[in-house]
């Protein structure tokens, strides 16, 4: 066994991790990082952009939403089920934490909405090489590791911590194991736990989100993301808090955002396995809100239907409802990608020259489907007396080739687990801080409640650097105390 100490102890290096370590390394405190992978920056490598409000290039972009504002949207959509406070100091903190980004040497293009009704919160990293896309927070992940590593932090790779040394309810430390098998004890004044959830761990999805992988759920799946964190805590003590998963909506198997998606994420006609519309499809620029409409519906899908017309009005117009990810695809890729579907037999799409054809292949009922496809079109000449949707969407379903693309549950990775207090302080069901044991990022997020809060797009890797930021200032208070 072999033996370390230091002030600080941070279990991960994901964006909450680093955060933390920085934070807590510049508040004086020595500090050691274990990470379980080859590589720092976990689930974060591949996203885009963090939240932010009231920053200095929101405030250029003559982007007036004030923190004000942001808590009242938030709190009002999550119906006050959130911890206020901890919601708080997390948007409060926001605009300080791009600022102090900036200053280490992220780059930032100019603050975006993800999609037409969001605020512009999502501050996308310019990435060192190439345009702004997803993974652009990469680079962030490097600056902010290079930053740790000039502070002092130590960096431990392909160390997963196991456990949470414990003495008479004080945190002591963690014990380790690295690649060769050796283990490590470390033992130091705090640790916080950043384990980026349970993304990658088919059993807590099905134990704690009533979704089962490979079944009616396709999220990613980030190596490692395993609940380590979330374990670890829960033996030391730490209560339970509102767990789920970052649910937004893809066709299954696809990785999210494939241009076979594109022409089938508008607002056209979208019906479940009985052939019914069950939602208003102007909200399917909301994956959140659209998620929860399908997952409702038998056997938790739902199919997108288009027709050729659909697909020239396209291709001629351009489409309908497009979001910072969508504008990146060609309506060229989503053609190379259908003809090669439909080439493949891809299981998700069905073309059919009927509309009883579309019916059968794709399992819908027959006679619903057709009696829905008939009160569509009326209503395209009329109105939408179901939904009341925008004369703009009702585009006829009336002439072949149809198509039907299928969608269901994806999420980004998991939410919540370990219950924290606004300081970040882990606490146990009955609301007693551990003292020195701290959660951040996604094994802490439990701010959403249910769903996340995509309308101020940014919210995750915010919360996981603002919530790592707060944790590694108050760490380094208490050891110092
Ligand atoms: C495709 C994609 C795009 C996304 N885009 C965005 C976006 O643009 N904006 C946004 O807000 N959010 C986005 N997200 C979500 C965002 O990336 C996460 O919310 C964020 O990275 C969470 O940070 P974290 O530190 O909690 O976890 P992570 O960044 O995933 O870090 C967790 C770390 O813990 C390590 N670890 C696990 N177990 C152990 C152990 N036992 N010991 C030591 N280390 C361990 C892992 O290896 C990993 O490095 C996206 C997610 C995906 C999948």
């Amino acid at each position: 066994m072999k033996k370390m100490s230091t002030d600080v102890i941070v279990i991960a290096g994901g964006a909450a991790g680093l955060a933390a370590a920085i934070a807590a390394a510049e508040h004086g405190a020595r500090v050691i990082i274990f990470e379980k992978a080859n590589k720092t920056g976990g689930c974060a490598n591949m996203a885009m952009g963090l939240l932010g409000i009231e920053t200095k290039r929101q405030r250029e972009r003559l982007i007036g939403l004030t923190t004000e504002e942001a808590f009242s949207k938030f709190m009002e959509y999550t119906h006050w089920r959130s911890d206020a406070r901890l919601v708080r100091a997390y948007l409060t903190k926001s605009a300080d934490t791009i600022n102090w980004l900036e200053k280490m040497g992220v780059n930032f293009v100019e603050p975006s909405k993800y999609f037409p009704g969001s605020e512009a919160t999502w501050h996308i990293i310019k990435p060192k090489t190439g345009n702004p896309g997803l993974c652009a927070a990469a680079t962030m992940i490097e600056i902010m590791t290079e930053r740790a590593r000039q502070l002092g932090v130590e960096i431990y790779l392909q160390t997963p911590v196991q456990k949470i040394i414990l003495e008479d309810g004080n945190v002591k430390g963690i014990i380790a194991v690295d690649k060769t098998g050796l283990h490590i004890e470390a033992r130091g004044g705090a640790v916080i736990i950043a384990t980026g959830g349970f993304g990658d761990n088919p059993e807590f999805i099905k134990e704690y989100t009533g979704f089962e992988w490979g079944k009616d759920l396709f999220s990613y799946r980030i190596p490692g993301l395993t609940g380590d964190g979330i374990k670890m805590a829960w033996d030391a003590g730490a209560g339970k808090d509102k767990m789920g998963m970052e649910l937004v909506y893809f066709a299954p198997n696809t990785g999210g955002y494939a241009p076979i998606e594109l022409a089938f994420r508008q607002p056209n006609l979208v019906v479940n396995l009985q052939g019914e519309r069950f939602m208003n499809e102007e909200i399917m620029e909301n994956p959140v809100f659209s998620i929860n409409a399908i997952a409702r519906q038998k056997k938790r899908v739902a199919y997108s239907i288009i027709n050729e017309k659909i697909i020239n009005d396209y291709d001629k117009n351009g489409l309908d409802v497009i979001n910072v990810v969508t504008a990146n695809i060609k309506m060229e890729q989503f053609h190379q990608e259908l003809a090669k579907a439909v080439r493949t037999q891809n299981e998700n799409l069905v073309v059919a020259d009927s509309i009883e054809e579309l019916a059968r292949k794709a399992d819908i009922d027959v006679a619903g489907l057709k009696q829905t496809v008939d009160e569509y079109n009326f209503a395209s000449k009329t109105r939408d007396l179901l939904f009341d949707k925008n004369y703009r969407y009702l585009k006829p379903i009336d002439s072949p080739k149809f198509y039907a693309l299928k969608f269901a549950p994806s999420a980004y990775g998991s939410l919540g687990g370990i219950k924290i207090n606004y300081k970040t302080e882990v606490i146990t069901q009955n609301h007693q801080v551990i003292p020195g044991l701290y959660a951040a990022g996604t094994d802490a997020n439990s701010i959403y409640d249910n769903d996340y809060v995509f309308i101020l797009p940014g919210n995750s890797l915010g919360f996981a650097v603002n919530s790592g930021r707060i944790a590694g200032e108050n760490a380094a208070r208490f050891v110092k105390n």
